[in-house]
């Protein structure tokens, strides 16, 4: 079943298109369609996994967990560096395979491959660095040894608008913590999560330690490992809607859940900014990805003294920026899917009808693809069409508010709490406003965050834990507390 790449057109090396199970590549029931979203046109057939191969990946995945979760850090550690060095040799295959089934420019997935790669770096410099402690309790006479556990074997699932980055921010953690791994692609996106796993294969992670499953039918799968009690983690990114249906799963067995879910990203600009500034990183914040981030500016809230400037400049960049397919020197690519692009026809719709005036863009691009033309929507002051609502769409709304208690209102007016953004040149009322901010993370003069030192995560509907940073393997980890009596030479007390 394995795809010849070559023979394909792509001019690539074969992309795996089985699933990955217990150390094998396996075929499923039946296939998925990866389709390009910049033609159309199908790029290959993966194997769809059913709940049977769910059954097979978490049997495997318990009887690797005691060898894995035992074996010496550097060992682990060692491996995991294997699998950064093969990974920084395949950037080519998998930075082109990123851009045809996600669609997004080739130097967006470039930059998405190096910064996964570093995330898998940061992963695998933790593993031997990982502390417990040793204390006298408070009575005296024990001594509290706390050492940390792998959780156990945990369930990945991951979206398709980093196809990559969302499989190695959460398999690094769980692998460096000790967990075996099911990894569930998104549908849209298998054949990255396939690369990714062909080269811990070929580094040589022990069979059962890293499984790997698409399916055009999650429910079905996530229903049965959640039941299963030998699971014992689910690490989840994707729809606020589909997070709370795994916590209400999880819940039966008390799964430990960590859910990176949705945003609503405020991009506050406020009037001592830089507009230069402002306008060059919320171009990037928004566009990026076609606008499909999660820690995309969804509402650029401008104070209105500088949202004249601002937003003649913000459209003039807006009407420069290039569509078109990513293997192309463009600045934005299509939408994931055909469906994703005719709901914004709907979206335009609601933000008209409140107010919102198109200002340039609104249509989506008549030619193969799923493109939708950038588009930039203004309001006259702080309207809740879109709070709670991720436009996930090539498309900024901007409102003028009048001083900074309006901005901060108006961005904290929202279920969700993932990224948010402001733009000041005065350090004290950044991080003023910064505090204040009921969001996970902030970005300040600047409209990228994701770094693997950073932990990575949000407050409210935007979900639990935190991916990365210095706590994100804890996730994966959980304490083990033994009680140690102690006494005068063997005496206990
Ligand atoms: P989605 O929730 O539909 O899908 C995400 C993943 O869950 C996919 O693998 C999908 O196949 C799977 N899935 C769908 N239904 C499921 C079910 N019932 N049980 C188990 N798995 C199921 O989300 P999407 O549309 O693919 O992705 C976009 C969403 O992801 C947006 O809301 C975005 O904000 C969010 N996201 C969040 C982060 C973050 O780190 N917080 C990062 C990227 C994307």
């Amino acid at each position: 079943m394995d795809l010849q790449a070559g023979a394909a057109g792509w001019g690539l090396a074969a992309v795996r298109t089985g699933l990955f199970i217990d150390g094998e590549w396996q075929s499923g029931d039946g296939s998925i369609s990866v389709v390009n979203p910049a033609d159309g046109a199908v790029l290959a057939e993966v194997a769809n996994g059913t709940p049977h191969h769910a059954r097979l990946a978490l049997d495997a995945a318990v009887r690797a967990q005691e060898a894995w979760g035992r074996m010496a850090p550097r060992a682990r550690a060692n491996l995991m560096h294997a699998a950064h060095r093969l990974m920084l040799e395949r950037e080519d295959i998998i930075a082109r395979t990123m851009t045809l089934e996600s669609g997004k420019p080739l130097t967006e997935s470039r930059a998405e491959f190096l910064l996964s790669a570093d995330f898998l770096l940061w992963f695998a410099e933790q593993v031997a660095h990982l502390h417990g402690s040793y204390a006298t309790s408070s009575q005296g006479g024990c001594r509290v040894v706390v050492a940390q556990q792998p959780v156990g074997p945990s369930l990945l699932i991951t979206p398709w608008n980093f196809p990559l980055l969302m499989i190695v921010r959460k398999a690094g953690a769980a692998l460096a913590a000790g967990c075996t791994t099911i990894i569930k692609t998104a549908q849209e996106t298998p054949l990255t999560g396939a690369l990714f796993t062909e080269i811990l294969e070929e580094v040589g992670f022990p069979r059962g330690v890293v499984n790997l499953i698409h399916t055009n039918s999650s429910a079905p799968i996530s229903d049965f490992l959640l039941r299963d009690p030998r699971l014992r983690k689910v690490s989840f990114t994707g729809s606020t809607r589909v997070g709370s249906q795994l916590l209400a799963l999880g819940a039966e067995n008390i799964v430990n859940c960590s859910m990176e879910l949705g945003g609503d990203g405020p991009f506050v600009v406020l009037d001592d900014a830089d507009v230069d500034l402002a306008v060059e990183q919320a171009i990037i914040c928004k566009f990026r990805n076609a606008g499909q981030a999660c820690v995309a500016a969804n509402r650029i809230i401008v104070d209105r003294k500088v949202e004249g400037d601002f937003t003649e400049r913000f459209v003039a960049k807006v009407k420069a920026l290039t569509v078109g397919n990513g293997l192309d020197p463009v600045d934005v690519g299509p939408m994931i899917s055909a469906r994703q692009r005719d709901r914004l026809y709907d979206t335009l719709a609601d933000l008209t009808r409140a107010g919102g005036e198109v200002l340039t863009g609104g249509r989506a691009i008549q030619r193969p693809g799923f493109f939708f033309e950038p588009t930039v929507v203004r309001f006259d002051g702080p309207n809740a069409v879109i709070c709670n609502n991720e436009l996930f769409a090539p498309i900024a709304t901007i409102f003028g508010v009048d001083g900074v208690d309006e901005a901060l209102d108006f961005a904290n007016n929202s279920r969700y709490g993932l990224a948010s953004y402001v733009f000041t040149r005065d350090l004290t009322r950044a991080v003023a406003f910064g505090e204040r901010l009921e969001f996970g993370m902030v970005g300040i003069n600047r409209g990228i965050m994701a770094d693997p030192a950073a932990p990575f995560g949000g407050t409210k509907a935007s979900g639990i834990g935190r991916e990365a940073g210095h706590h994100g393997i804890y996730e994966f980890l959980e304490q083990k507390y033994m009680a140690l009596t102690v006494g005068d030479l063997g005496v206990p007390a």
